[in-house]
């Protein structure tokens, strides 16, 4: 079983607009609008004073416009929060805004607000930002190193405009089916994901015009308005971005990049997802100073960037990629002998051989020709289907295969994915948080008045008895259907003694202490 196929938005849950504190006031959903009908709210944010009128004040740019200087940690100040949206409202020209969502509290070091300007004009063009002040979009990476201007939805004048002036066999470039060579730092983006940089790129545009008082720089109607433009791609767990720039889209929910780009994030090429950040997103909203203050806290920001990939400093398995326009009978040969690859690699053409060359950006070849590049399904099964139609259909492709024991497969499914996935939420349910339904305030443990103690709202669960469950009857079914250990089934049965003893309410209504003795 594979992970299926991801292009969307990134969202933290639940997703904000705006990375500025309104704590309990804005009810679950966190509203700014709802906080802001109170004329100052009590809120946790770094103190900073202003260097030209001396007053105390908790954003980067004090009310009479001078900058503010960050002292001392964040302590507990009253906001004048409806005066603050009131003057960003005026300001960005927006007087009937959206819902505005914003978080309960900052979780960096100095606690730091954004401008609410940034959170006004993101829920305008419905964009959500990031911990870091980012807005992402994540894809499934495909590694690929050609392409046909039509494969990519341009034109041959807009594949020109691009510098692509020829074509693989060094002739120019006249028509839509050519086949050129895919530099190194060019990505082609899933549709969908040009359609939300257009809007990160309309906040951009509103930011830079009414917040910084400067030109418009996107001016983007559409997705093909992108084309050119640089974006930053990051790795999740990584904090070194890499500069690339759009060159076409595709219906494939992927991105479409060069292996030396894959590579450079520090992935192997095997279908991990990254993310793209346009770059002036990048340099005008992130910000270390939302970044949280503990360890893995300055993970997945782009800390710093990398602008010109060196093919010698990447990771060396993109070294391996053979760029020969056939193999050799030998290779072929070889094969039947159960040969070392090794002994046949002197006879094949890989980026290893080319590194510190000009060839070793270009004069690639493949071996197989295609019409397009995203020709096959456009969602993966995997994402249709219960689990147990999955499995199913799973097993029923191992009795068909002669090379698999579909025994094995099911023992192999139950270990390493269904027992502890019930081991894990059993336990998870057991040392759960419950939740206010009404404010989301989180306890680690049922507070003796049964309330929530922010709001007096009704308390409930955060991992319920389904999740928990959710794999038990079909791990008992397949092990049951197929040949399995007689210790593997008996773990099954073990964990569900457990759960059973966990769920089931035991008869006690009727027994006093006395029944005991
Ligand atoms: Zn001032
Ligand atoms: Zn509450």
């Amino acid at each position: 079983m594979a992970r299926p196929e991801k292009s969307a938005p990134r969202k933290m849950q639940p997703a904000p607009h705006s990375l500025f504190p309104i704590g309990h006031e804005g009810g679950a959903q966190r509203l700014l609008l709802e906080a802001a009908t109170k004329e100052t709210i009590e809120v946790e944010v770094g103190l900073r004073i202003c260097a030209s009128c001396g007053k105390r004040w908790f954003l980067p740019k004090c009310s009479c416009g001078g900058h503010t200087v960050s002292r001392n940690g964040p302590t507990r100040q009253r906001i004048p929060l409806a005066e603050v949206l009131r003057t960003a409202l005026d300001r960005t020209g927006e007087s009937k805004p959206a819902d505005i969502k914003a978080v309960q509290g900052m979780i960096s070091r100095t606690k730091t607000p954004e401008p609410i300007e940034k959170g006004v004009l993101r829920a305008k063009h419905d964009v959500y930002v990031f911990k870091d002040g980012t807005t992402r979009f994540d894809m499934t990476n495909l590694p690929l190193t050609h392409f046909t201007p039509q494969e990519v939805g341009i034109s041959v004048e807009t594949a020109r405009r691009l510098g692509y002036m020829r074509d693989r066999g060094g002739g120019p470039l006249e028509r839509e089916d050519q086949t050129v060579e895919l530099r190194p730092q060019d990505i082609v983006v899933a549709r969908s994901c040009g359609e939300y940089l257009v809007r990160v790129a309309g906040f951009i545009d509103d930011l830079l015009e009414r917040l910084y008082g400067l030109g418009r720089f996107y001016e983007a109607k559409a997705p093909e308005d992108l084309l050119g433009h640089l974006v930053v791609t990051l790795a999740p767990h990584t904090s070194g971005g890499v500069l690339a720039r759009i060159v076409g889209f595709t219906d494939a929910n992927a991105c479409f990049a060069h292996p030396y780009l894959i590579a450079a994030r520090r992935r192997n090429c095997d279908g991990d997802e990254d993310s793209v950040i346009l770059l002036l997103d990048c340099l005008v909203n992130f910000s270390r100073a939302f970044l949280p203050d503990k360890r893995g806290g300055l993970m997945d920001a782009p800390l710093v960037l990398t602008t010109r990939i060196d093919p010698n400093e990447i990771d060396k398995e993109a070294h391996n990629l053979d760029v020969m326009p056939a193999y050799p009978t030998s290779l072929y040969e070889a094969a039947e002998r159960f040969a070392h690859p090794r002994e046949i690699e002197p006879q094949i053409d890989t980026v290893s051989k080319r590194i510190g060359s000009v060839l070793q950006y270009e004069g690639f070849a493949y071996t197989d020709e295609t019409s397009d590049v995203a020709l096959g399904p456009l969602a993966s099964a995997y994402g249709e289907g219960s689990m147990a139609e999955k499995i199913d259909k799973q097993l029923e492709l191992a009795l068909r295969i002669r090379a698999v024991d579909p025994n094995d497969v099911v023992a192999r499914i139950v270990v390493h994915h269904f027992l502890p996935d019930l081991i894990g939420n059993l336990k998870a349910f057991s040392s759960q948080q419950v939740r206010c339904t009404k404010c989301g305030e989180k306890y680690r443990r049922i507070p003796l008045r049964g309330k929530c103690l922010a709001c007096g709202g009704n308390l409930t669960l955060t991992v319920h008895e389904s999740s928990v469950k959710k794999y038990l009857e079909i791990s008992k079914r397949i092990s049951q259907q197929f040949e399995v250990s007689n210790y593997l089934r008996q773990r099954i049965d073990l964990i569900e003694d457990a759960i059973t003893s966990l769920f089931t309410n035991d008869k006690t209504q009727d027994l006093k202490l006395d029944d005991f003795f």
